[in-house]
């Protein structure tokens, strides 16, 4: 879709603007201003067009020219803040669907498809494979995946597993006619690339180690294995070992960095597996006559299979078990009780609109069945999150929300902890590994009960990237960040980090300015600098970085507090060589006098 000859046709300024930034997108994209004639002379040499303007104007144009589904170029119709991207002629042959999609998906619009068998059964392709509890690997492949579904109305899939498919997949048991493989198999020789594979998690590692081995050589030793026996490392569902090694250091690491849960037997319960290799090595020093292949064979259950045989490698032994129990083998809910386990995203959604949202974070966002959050920020997100359950309240209850977030994961959901900016500025991301530490300590650190619930921070813009991106460059060089809340810290502390780095000329960020309950927070913060600074000193204040009524103001030491200053601004002051230059704020990259003769190498 991406490399076909595809123009843009635009009427307005806004028009052009939005053309210009699909070039991002579609580097090699032509852009021409509308007219009929040049519409005409477009239709039959391009695959795709774009029109951003009324689809009146656009259908009045294009209806002479209309000659059938197999030679049509796709039409794709925009409004001029691309909100809505209109998959207007030639969805599936032309690719206007899967067009519409990726222009939507770019601009952080709606994708409005019309196509029955698309819309009736269209499902989200990662909420139904993560219902299933199957493993995406390679996420990129997903909207590739998704764009076939679009531009063909079916996908072809291939599974190992019983499972019930929605009325989009054609099962197939040729896997070179797939797009979608359920399969634990690394690579299926017929099924070359592009193609989605999907992981069901039905192996079961059985281990044995000696003491001390390092979460590092089990890890490897695993992969080796798997790799070795064409095995996908994303289907291992658990791992499986005596309960002597129940709190060995090196298993539990392991299991922990992969969300595994580790279930646990007695040598008796070991010794009674019928058709296993007995060691009177391994009986001596642990009372089981086989611990990996044993363990294996138990933990996956009546119907398992072995599929590796017991392998040593080093300080490890390990054998590979498949669970053949039909749907159950992935639903989520199974006997481990770590595999109830959710995840946790503590995502950052940027200062404000959603085009300052990564596209890591629209993902995670997107894959979460539940939304945590504050009010204001959700408000900025609503249509990425409509169709999921919503926990927002007020803004002093955040632990309370933190907690909501860890009990939903604990009982197997996926749940995205959102909050403004980046999650690990001043927002949530301590509070959740707070809580999920106490968790883990009241269910016992070391035994196979810990949460399990596996925990991404992803990054978001922070008020002072945003801040500092609309000043111009004042955090140039070294600079301290400090809120003036004393919600949670006192106020001497405060002060005392104020003067610090206002001593130690440091550039100065301030979050939380100013509160309803402290107006005079900011007097003082600015009276301590004017102790170590002069008051021409520039000082940028920024309200609502990237949003609606953002407000962008240069200003100094002496004269800052004639503007508004409140609790969605953040305030810049400059260091003693931070200048302002054409409305903006720059702070000069080194202290060396002049900057022609810098010559600097470490400047990018
Ligand atoms: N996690 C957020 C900060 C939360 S503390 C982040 O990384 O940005 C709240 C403070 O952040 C506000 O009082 C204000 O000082 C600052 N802030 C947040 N969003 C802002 C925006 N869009 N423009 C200016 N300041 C903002």
């Amino acid at each position: 879709m991406a490399t076909e000859s595809k123009t843009a046709f635009y009427i307005t300024d806004s028009g052009l603007a939005l053309a210009d930034k699909l070039r991002n997108l579609y580097p090699d994209i032509k852009i021409v201003r509308y007219s009929s004639a040049a519409v005409a002379d477009s239709w039959a040499t391009e695959r795709g067009l774009i029109f951003i303007m009324a689809a009146g104007i656009v259908v009045r144009s294009i209806a002479a020219l209309i000659k059938d589904k197999h030679t049509d170029p796709g039409v794709v119709v925009l409004d001029d803040k691309g909100q809505f991207v209109i998959s207007l002629l030639s969805g599936h042959l032309g690719g206007a669907n899967g067009l519409a999609a990726e222009v939507a998906q770019f601009l952080g619009g709606k994708a409005v498809i019309t196509t029955a068998s698309d819309v009736n059964n269209l499902p989200a392709l990662d909420l139904w494979a993560e219902k299933l509890g199957l493993a995406i690997d390679e996420r990129g492949q997903l909207s590739h995946t998704g764009t076939r579904l679009l531009d063909n109305g079916s996908l072809n899939l291939f599974t190992e597993i019983q499972v019930t498919l929605p009325d989009a997949f054609i099962n197939t048991d040729d896997p070179s006619d797939a797009d979608v493989l359920i399969t634990n198999k690394k690579f299926i020789a017929s099924a070359t690339p592009p193609r989605l594979y999907l992981r069901p998690k039905n192996l079961v590692v059985g281990i044995g180690c000696n003491s001390g081995t390092s979460a590092d050589e089990i890890e490897s030793a695993i992969t080796n294995v798997l790799d070795k026996h064409n095995l996908s490392f994303l289907s291992v569902g658990s791992l499986a070992t005596i309960d002597l090694k129940a709190s060995e250091p090196g298993l539990l690491d392991f299991a922990r960095k992969y969300g595994l849960g580790i279930i646990t037997f007695t040598p008796d319960e070991l010794n009674r597996v019928p058709d296993i290799e007995k060691s009177e090595v391994v009986f001596k020093a642990t009372g089981a006559y086989s611990v990996s292949e044993a363990a294996a064979r138990i933990a996956s259950g009546e119907t398992g299979e072995f599929i590796v045989r017991k392998q040593k490698i080093g300080n490890v032994t390990l054998a590979v078990a498949v669970e053949n129990a039909g749907p159950s083998a992935v639903s989520p809910s199974c006997a481990c009780p770590a595999k109830m386990s959710g995840k946790i995203y503590v995502v950052g959604t940027g200062p404000g609109r959603v085009e300052h949202i990564t596209p890591h974070a629209l993902d995670a966002i997107g894959k979460s069945q539940a939304i945590v959050g504050y009010g204001t920020y959700l408000d900025l997100i609503t249509d990425l999150i409509k169709d999921k359950e919503v926990i927002s309240t007020g803004m002093t209850q955040e632990i309370d929300r933190c907690r909501a977030a860890v009990e939903l994961a604990l009982g197997g959901k996926t749940v995205a902890v959102v909050s403004g900016g980046d999650p690990g500025i001043y927002a949530m991301a301590g509070l959740v590994l707070e809580i999920l530490r106490s968790q883990e300590n009241r269910l016992g650190r070391g035994t196979a009960e810990t949460t399990g619930v596996a925990v991404e921070v992803i990054p978001g813009i922070s008020a002072l990237n945003a801040g500092a991106s609309r000043l111009g460059a004042p955090l140039m060089h070294d600079f301290a960040v400090i809120s003036l809340s004393d919600r949670l810290t006192p106020w001497e502390l405060i002060e005392k980090r104020l003067k610090a780095a206002a001593m130690a000329d440091f550039v100065i960020v301030l979050y939380n300015p100013k509160s309803m309950g402290r107006p005079d927070h900011i007097d003082k913060a600015r009276a301590i600098c004017l102790r170590y600074r002069s008051a021409e000193t520039p000082v940028g204040i920024v309200k609502a970085a990237m949003r609606e009524n953002e407000k962008v103001i240069i200003s100094n030491l002496r004269d800052m507090l004639n503007h508004d200053i409140d609790m969605q601004t953040t305030v810049f002051i400059g260091n003693s060589s931070t200048f302002a230059w054409n409305n903006m704020m720059i702070t000069p990259r080194g202290y060396t006098a002049s900057r022609e003769q810098t010559n600097d190498q470490s400047i990018p």
